[in-house]
Order: C-alpha cells, then sequence, then structure tokens
C-alpha cells in the first residue's frame, strides 16, 4: 500500500499486510452480515462463531494442551501482573526473576496481594543478562516462579526456561508470544498482551492449567477473576470484541504462513542480519549481552545521544520509523516481531552502514 512505513515500534506495533487487507475488505459489512464487526453483539452467533474460531486456533497454532483454559481479558498484561497475584498469590509467597522493567512492575504488584521473593535482579548489570540456572535462588514457600519471556525494553530473552524445581512457572510473554515454538506444558500460566505480536491493543490472552482456576482473593475485581472468566468463557462483560477479532486474523495468517516453526525460523533469520552486522563494526554498541539477545528487540547505540537522534530522523526519512530506544535505556530499538518483513531489516542494516559511515567520528 502507497505510503506506508516499516514500523519498527515496541508495540502497538506493525500487522502483517494480509491481515490489514482481510481487515480493509470485511470493515463494512463482515461476511454479508451487513455489519461491520466492532458493531456486532458479543453474544450474537456471527460474533460468537468469530470468537471461537479465534480461541480454536490458539490452541492449534501455540498446540496447547487441553488441560488449559484460554481466556481473552481486558487491561492489558497490566492487568495480568495484578490477576495472576490474586488469583495465585493470594497472600503466600512467589518467586519473581526481575530481568527489566516490566518484570519489576509485575512483582511491585503482586507485593499488594502477598510476599514477593526475588530470585534474581539484574538491575546492577543495566538488564542485559538472562540469569542462567545457578543464579536463581528460589524461596522454598513459593507457590510459583514468575518470569519475563522477552525484556521489550532492554532487548534480552529468554533461550530456554529454567527449571523451577517443581514450582508452578508463570510467564509474561507478552513481547514474544507467537514468535516461535514453545512448550506450553513447562507453564502454569501464561498471558500476553496482544498488541506486538498477536494483533492490537485492548485484549490479554491468559492460558492456564484447569488445575490452578479456583477461587481468588475475596477483594479480587469480578473482571480480574479466572475463576468467573472459566464460568463465563472469556465473557463476564462485553469482551474487547474487535481485538478478539484481529487476533484470528493474525493466527489464520501465522497458520497460512506456515506456522510457528516457519515463523520461529524468519524471525532468527531476521534478528541474525542485525546481530551480524552490529558484531562487524564498532559504531554501534549492542546492549544485550551475546547470549541473552533478543530476537524480537535489538537494542543499540550509536556514539553519542546527539547522533542516536540524527538516526532516528534520518530513518524515518527513509521510511524506517519508530527506532527510538526506550526512555530507560535510551538508545535505539528495532522491534522486529513477526509482521516485520525480512526486506525490512536489510534496508534497515543498509541504512545503518551508510549512518555509520557518513558520521564515524
Ligand atoms: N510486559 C511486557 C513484556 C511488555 O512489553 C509490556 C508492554 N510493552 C507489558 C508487560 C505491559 O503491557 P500493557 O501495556 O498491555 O499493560
Amino acid at each position: 500500500m502507497k505510503g506506508r512505513v516499516f514500523n519498527f515500534a515496541a508495540g502497538p506495533s506493525m500487522l502483517a499486510d494480509e491481515v490489514l487487507d482481510e481487515l480493509y475488505e470485511e470493515f463494512y459489512n463482515y461476511q454479508n452480515t451487513g455489519m461491520a464487526v466492532m458493531e456486532m453483539s458479543h453474544r450474537g452467533k456471527d460474533y460468537l462463531k468469530i470468537f471461537e474460531e479465534a480461541k480454536q486456533r490458539l490452541y492449534r497454532v501455540m498446540e496447547i494442551p487441553q488441560e488449559y483454559e484460554v481466556f481473552f481479558m481486558h487491561g492489558g498484561a497490566t492487568g495480568q501482573f495484578a490477576a495472576v497475584a490474586l488469583n495465585l498469590l493470594k497472600g503466600d509467597k512467589a518467586d519473581y526473576i526481575l530481568t527489566g522493567n516490566f518484570s519489576k512492575k509485575a512483582a511491585m504488584e503482586a507485593m499488594k496481594y502477598g510476599q514477593v521473593h526475588i530470585a534474581y535482579d539484574g538491575k546492577d548489570n543495566g538488564y542485559r543478562h538472562i540469569p542462567k540456572q545457578e543464579e536463581l535462588s528460589f524461596d522454598e514457600d513459593s507457590k510459583y516462579v514468575h518470569l519475563c519471556s522477552n525484556n521489550t525494553i532492554f532487548g534480552t530473552q529468554w533461550k530456554t526456561y529454567p527449571d523451577v524445581k517443581g514450582k508452578i512457572l508463570v510467564g509474561d510473554l507478552s513481547s514474544d508470544i507467537l514468535s516461535r515454538k514453545i512448550d506450553v506444558s513447562r507453564f502454569g500460566l501464561i498471558y500476553a498482551g496482544a498488541q506486538k505480536n498477536i494483533g492490537i491493543a485492548g485484549i490479554s490472552v491468559v492460558i492456564i492449567r484447569k488445575d490452578l482456576i479456583e477461587t481468588p482473593m475475596a477483594i479480587t475485581p469480578d473482571i480480574l477473576s479466572y475463576e468467573l472468566m472459566a464460568k463465563h468463557d472469556s465473557m463476564l462483560n462485553t469482551p474487547p470484541t474487535y481485538p478478539i477479532y484481529v487476533l484470528g486474523k493474525v493466527l489464520k495468517w501465522i497458520e497460512e504462513s506456515g506456522g510457528l516453526e516457519a515463523i520461529e525460523s524468519r524471525n532468527r533469520e531476521k534478528a541474525k542480519i542485525l546481530y551480524d552486522y552490529l558484531d562487524t563494526q564498532s559504531f554501534y554498541k549492542p546492549h544485550a549481552e551475546k547470549d541473552s539477545r533478543s530476537l524480537m528487540n535489538v537494542t543499540f547505540t550509536t556514539p553519542n545521544e546527539d547522533l542516536d537522534k540524527k538516526f532516528v530522523s534520518e530513518a524515518a526519512e527513509r521510511g524506517l520509523v519508530s527506532l527510538k530506544g526506550h526512555r530507560l535505556v535510551g538508545g535505539l530499538r528495532a522491534s522486529i516481531y513477526n509482521a516485520m518483513p525480512k526486506e525490512a531489516v536489510k534496508k534497515l542494516v543498509e541504512f545503518m552502514d551508510g549512518f555509520a559511515k557518513e558520521n564515524a567520528l
């Protein structure tokens, strides 16, 4: 489509052209129903079909075992920071692994509803590092271990998940869900905001082992209760109808692109192009340690802040937008989620190389 740019934003971020095309085609009159999806009753048969299809596609694409329930909830991933603690922690103790800003926020939220034991904190190394098994110390009495799979701001990612010694593993997969094949059965609970790899803002996905769904703390708002979500199949109230529909479209696109294996190998290729370049030059400094690098968010800096700013604006002139790093790290960040095409990553590297030569100090 004319005038579209390559959007390297960390989220909300790009959707695949194929997804946007279908949304556009069905916008005014969804499959001859005479209405747009966002005008439909969430209890009507046309919408219920959209809802059920989206849910079933998620089970298929992620190979979610039948012992797991899927919820579509409001409140983003931040809502889940509280929901996890209200439903699972309930005044007891849990381990939190701090590998960045969002895992810290999740821990701070949990502290309102129980005790938090910090199993690892990467603050002192600037959150460049994903801990090895021997760096983690779990509390004997903790009920679950919480981790953030991909650290959107710092650009680090767990390559394999740690052994949590029989405890329940809870994962925030907001910025890498559907980017690679994972074994869902390693987790008791997975949650993710949709606006990076599964769709658009306004919805979070929760995948929970059914035996963990129990009565939450008495103070829990109904809207955050997993028990009520299960009882009402995510329709305790009006769900985020359009984001659920978009989620279904994104999953359809993933299936048509060859499923998660194909998506993962494409993501690896894209990240390799960027990291290989970063490793062969000295102008840019990558933020993350090599073996902790994210396939989704590539973080780096130029020699100084003025050059960072110049980089962002000159890249934008070439249709490569939203490359500014998060304010906590500064510098630059290229988010290369599923929908980012390989040609865009190559274009970015070409630009980076030219910029480095022109601005070498
Ligand atoms: N966790 C991670 C890993 C994130 O990247 C984000 C948002 N960027 C959040 C949690 C918070 O998500 P939300 O804005 O949907 O509440």
